[in-house]
């Protein structure tokens, strides 16, 4: 199963990414995720994105794409995977169009005046990335999973979300469309109802679709 997992930064992809790839066994792999980790163990990469991830900006595409076709031909990813954070716009769509093809797009949409706080307020474990509401952590400065620190990610303050909002809404949205008229899009709404109940129906789609 090759899929992509599109939606608003803060839409809840990491926490969905993490329970579709734990049930379907398939890869999960976030552009995000990898440009942090890069950016963690002082590579090239991870300089050069660093001045755009903290604008809020896209990484230039060559070099995402270049990042996301080497990592498909790894051996995890025979088997199957879930792309979190790419394509972002319409060239890396199709540039994805020439190296994979992709069995579906989970779609999640959301009320965007929920994105600001939900971002602002986000707590994202450095051990297993697992992220949290400041309001639901009491005080906890811990992963209630793994035990790990959590801390706050640069990019979640006012300034850039508006700025990861406003390309999102002008270069990724654009996607949906993308995706609609190659039949493979799902659509899912998420609201304030815990994850859980939008994982089950994606878990009810999924199993329909590909079982
Ligand atoms: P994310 O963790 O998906 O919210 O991504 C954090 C930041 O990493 C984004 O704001 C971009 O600066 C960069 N990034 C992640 N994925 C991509 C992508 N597909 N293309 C360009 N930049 C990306």
């Amino acid at each position: 199963m090759k899929l992509i997992l599109l939606g608003a930064p803060g839409a809840g992809k990491g926490t969905q990414a993490t329970k579709i790839s734990e049930r379907y066994g398939i890869v999960h792999i976030s552009t995000g995720d990898i440009f942090r980790a890069n950016l963690k163990n002082g590579t090239r990469i991870g300089l050069l994105a660093k001045s755009y991830m903290d604008r809020g900006e896209l990484v230039p595409d060559e070099v995402t794409c270049d990042i996301v076709k080497d990592r498909l031909t790894w051996e995890d990813a025979a088997k199957g995977y879930l792309l979190d954070g790419f394509p972002r716009n319409l060239f890396q769509a199709e540039a994805l169009d020439t190296f994979a093809e992709i069995d579906g797009v989970v779609n999640i949409n959301i009320d965007q005046s929920l994105l600001l706080d939900r971002l602002c307020g986000r707590r994202v474990c450095r051990e297993c990335g697992e992220s949290y509401h400041v309001s639901m952590l009491g005080g906890a400065t811990v992963c209630a999973r793994c035990g790990g620190e959590l801390y706050q990610r640069k990019d979640d303050n006012p300034e850039t979300v508006a700025s990861r909002l406003s390309v999102y809404n002008e270069q990724t949205a654009p996607l949906i469309d993308y995706y609609t008229k190659k039949g493979v899009i799902l659509n899912f709404t998420s609201t304030e109802a815990p994850p859980e109940v939008l994982f089950e129906e994606i878990r009810e789609t999924l199993d329909r679709r590909f079982r």
